[in-house]
């Protein structure tokens, strides 16, 4: 980072970046969750759910890719191996082990759902102190939130077509 630039940081920057790591760890998982939901759902509707399953996936992996951009800028190291997703993950990972629609998408509601109250979190941890990185936070937390809605959207359009 800058001389300046780590001047006007109003907090500790290790403490930042390990709070950052953690949610590069759950962007990744999220990434592959989605990344392979898409490619084992089963059931109706499934075109339009694999179709916004890959864009979420997609998704996913841009906010891992501005996450370790902003790391990099603070003078850290994202994490440098997979076997470390687990331990620094803050939202876990669900393995699409029942392919069932429905069911891929509570798990994917579920993993939403947290990573809007950790990005919640982080905006509350940064405000006023880090405006760059608050500002990344807030894009990416618009973002899950509206994942959270696509995907509750698909399961009401599931639970119409069940009742007609
Ligand atoms: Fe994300
Ligand atoms: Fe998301
Ligand atoms: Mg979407």
């Amino acid at each position: 980072m800058g001389t300046h630039a780590r001047e006007i940081l109003g907090m500790d920057p290790t403490r930042l970046i390990e709070e950052l790591n953690k949610a590069f760890a759950d962007e990744w998982l999220a990434y592959y969750q989605y990344w392979l939901g898409a490619r084992v759902v089963t059931g109706p509707m499934r075109g339009a759910v694999e179709a916004e399953l890959n864009e979420h996936a997609a998704d996913e992996l841009r906010h891992a890719e501005m996450v370790a951009q902003r790391i990099l800028q603070l003078g850290g190291e994202p994490l440098l191996s997979p076997d470390q997703w687990h331990s620094a993950t803050n939202c876990g990972y669900d393995a699409p082990s029942d392919p069932e629609v429905s069911v891929i998408l509570e798990q994917n509601v579920k993993g939403e759902r947290c990573a809007i109250d950790t990005y919640l979190r982080m905006l509350k941890l940064v405000e006023g102190k880090d405006p760059v990185t608050y500002n990344m936070v807030l894009s990416i937390l618009q973002d899950e939130i509206e994942h959270e809605d696509d995907l509750e959207s698909l399961l009401r359009d599931l639970e119409q077509r069940r009742e007609e």
